[in-house]
């Protein structure tokens, strides 16, 4: 668990995703411009690797899911078992006692455990809870459906609760939300204003892997719009660097989930904070 000023933030893991080569993810950064991070931001293996997860913010008012991981499975490529729910629990805040969730982008592993279905109808996870999503997202991909957004984000409109919003959208007086299109068509960041001098952003899908950091303009083949998704990357992160903003990440390997950008001779690099 972290404590920032008044809020609490605790990570909370769903299951490891799939082992990917590099250049199929990448394919246009060469094989040879990975030597420079083969050491810390990839497996041993050479392979690159997501963890699946969601955060649980915790204000004196509210507590806020940001995204409910990839759901239970099965998968593929491991026999384990989304454990998200499980690890809920495991801090202490029942599923009835979140108000909000809030969706960076509607990708399916980042909105998997929003509904449980039963006897093939959706019931909600998370039943008081106000679900946000993004409209650009939500229009997108209402024209482009998938199993995912037919799962677990189409029966939010059902169930009464989807919300979507755009734009600035304020949760709280010092929780809003920073629009940073391109991963997707509406994806967003959620920023957190902890005092005067500290600030802390999630930041979804804007970035995978940590040679992003260094290496700004390269982009997955998940990124929808790259010029959009690039200009999305590269303006964050100088915000973050030259305001010493707090960042947590979607994708990173727990003990570097959460962090800060750092410059080393004029080069940024990922600076994790241990919990
Ligand atoms: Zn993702």
């Amino acid at each position: 668990m972290f404590k920032f000023g008044e809020y609490k933030i605790h990570i909370i893991n769903d299951l490891l995703g799939v082992k990917r080569d590099p250049s199929t993810v990448y394919p246009n950064v060469k094989k040879s411009d990975w030597h420079a991070y083969k050491d810390f931001a990839q497996n041993k293996d050479g392979t690159i690797q997501s963890t699946w997860r969601g955060y649980l913010l915790q204000s004196p008012n509210n507590n806020i899911l940001i995204d409910t991981g990839m759901g239970p499975g099965p998968y593929e490529h491991t026999d384990k078992k989304g454990m998200f729910l499980q690890n809920l629990k495991k801090v202490g805040v029942l599923p009835e006692e979140i108000n909000h969730v809030f969706i960076t982008h509607t990708h399916g592993d980042h909105i998997g455990n929003n509904i449980i279905w039963r006897n093939n109808n959706p019931v909600l996870n998370f039943p008081n809870a106000k679900y946000l999503v993004s409209k650009f997202d939500f229009d997108h991909y209402l024209d482009n459906q998938n199993n995912e957004f037919i799962e677990q984000i189409l029966p939010l409109k059902e169930l009464n609760v989807l919300n979507l919003i755009s734009g600035k959208f304020y949760i709280e007086d010092k929780i809003w939300t920073l629009p940073t299109n391109g991963h997707t068509p509406g994806h967003q960041c959620l920023f957190v204003n902890i005092d005067n001098k500290n600030k802390l952003v999630f930041t979804g899908d804007l970035f995978h892997n940590e040679a992003q950091i260094t290496e700004n303009l390269w982009c997955p083949i998940f990124d929808w719009d790259t010029n959009m998704s690039t200009i999305s990357r590269t303006g964050l992160f100088n915000l973050a660097f030259k305001n010493d903003w707090i960042i947590c990440t979607g994708h990173l390997e727990d003990k570097k989930a959460v962090g800060k950008i750092i410059s080393r001779d004029g080069i940024l690099f990922w600076d994790p904070i241990q919990q």
